[in-house]
């Protein structure tokens, strides 16, 4: 098999650098490339060659040897080489994103990048679930004119015959789609796709905490071939005025009078749903924890569900009149320590030992 000496292909000297040759090669490509020559084989064929000759020439390795060996000894080398068809694509990739101006996916699998949104929840309904309608920034594949690719005949891969190895790659023409859109297309200005609003409905299961995911399968953004990403909905769960959620259990903080504290009584506390009373004993102290069992949160991943946490803050009165002080005052000359205030009586004991040994 005859071929063509790789520098001359490039129109490069022997001694060219990187850059002279990524520069001619470049140029080259870009006159040859199926894009602007379509239904010509030559140009087809020429390009095949630039190709070639430029993943040769551009491994420092492949280069030595064919310096040493010429096409004999790249041809071989193919052989022993592993991925050769990697090093197409990369140049592929590497090149044809500077001429066309492609994006980083452009090159990844043919699925579509995977879309994350923010979905902002009360609590009730991360608790009990909810139906919720969202619209998000969605690319569509254009419906204007679709013509299939000459280079690799709709395929979306082309074949590189290399000696005995024939090597698929995705088509760089129509990036593996198999279809090119009209350039003059008036919908998209032929892009090919097209930015839309797309409405959904997303079901949050009841249970959900801040930070969970919901992934949507095929609701991401579109890739090659139509092939969609994910979306994954992130779960915000806002401020609840009155409750404070721990996993499966809610905590609240309720005021308690301090004469029922002293002499007991019930209070009534919220629950999600409505409201349950609770029993206060007398001599509740501040910041007791009263628990609803049963009354928090069914987990989202199974198991029983969670308590309410009600936590009692004793309210000191305020604003006392003269004939309420006069009533505290009658009331705390009728006070033992030792017998209604343990906990001062044991602190003062203690506070004396202290004090003595100072
Ligand atoms: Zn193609
Ligand atoms: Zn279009």
């Amino acid at each position: 098999m005859s071929k063509k000496d790789y520098y001359d292909v490039l129109g490069v000297g022997r001694s060219a650098t990187k850059d002279e040759l990524k520069k001619a090669y470049r140029k080259l490509a870009m006159k040859y490339h199926p894009d602007r020559n379509p239904d010509d084989s030559k140009a087809a064929e020429k390009f095949k060659e630039l190709s070639e000759a430029y993943e040769i020439l551009s491994d420092d390795q492949k280069r030595q040897t064919y310096d040493n060996f010429g096409h004999d000894g790249v041809n071989s080398s193919f052989n022993t080489s592993q991925g050769a068809a990697d090093a197409f694509s990369d140049i592929f990739g590497d090149i044809f994103s500077d001429i066309f101006g492609g994006s980083s996916e452009r090159r990844a699998s043919s699925r579509g990048a995977d879309l994350s949104y923010n979905l902002e929840v009360s609590l009730e309904e991360a608790v009990f679930g909810k139906s919720l309608n969202i619209e998000i920034p969605s690319k569509e594949r254009c419906n204007g004119i679709w013509n299939r690719c000459s280079y690799c005949g709709g395929t979306g891969v082309i074949r590189q015959q290399q000696g005995f190895f024939s090597m698929q790659q995705t088509c760089p023409h129509c990036r593996g789609e198999g279809e090119i859109h009209d350039p003059n297309c008036s919908i998209c200005n032929g892009v090919g796709y097209i930015n839309k609003n797309k409405k959904l409905s997303v079901k949050i299961p009841a249970g959900v905490d801040d930070g969970d995911r919901i992934r949507l399968s095929g609701e991401g953004e579109i890739g090659r071939g139509g092939n969609r990403g994910d979306l994954y909905i992130s779960i915000n769960v806002k401020r609840h005025s009155i409750f404070e959620r721990d996993g499966k259990h809610l905590y609240c903080e309720v005021p308690l009078d301090f004469v029922d504290a002293a002499l007991g009584g019930s209070i009534e506390v919220p629950t999600l749903v409505s409201k349950a009373k609770i029993k206060i004993p007398s001599g509740t102290q501040s910041h007791k924890i009263f628990r609803l069992n049963g009354k928090g949160i069914k987990p989202l991943r199974g198991g029983s569900v969670g308590d309410i946490l009600v936590r009692v803050i004793v309210e000191v009165p305020v604003n006392l009149n003269s004939e309420q002080k006069n009533l505290l005052n009658k009331f705390k000359e009728n006070m033992s320590h030792e017998n209604n205030s343990p906990l001062m009586s044991s602190w003062l004991n203690s506070a004396k030992a202290f004090f003595k040994n100072l």
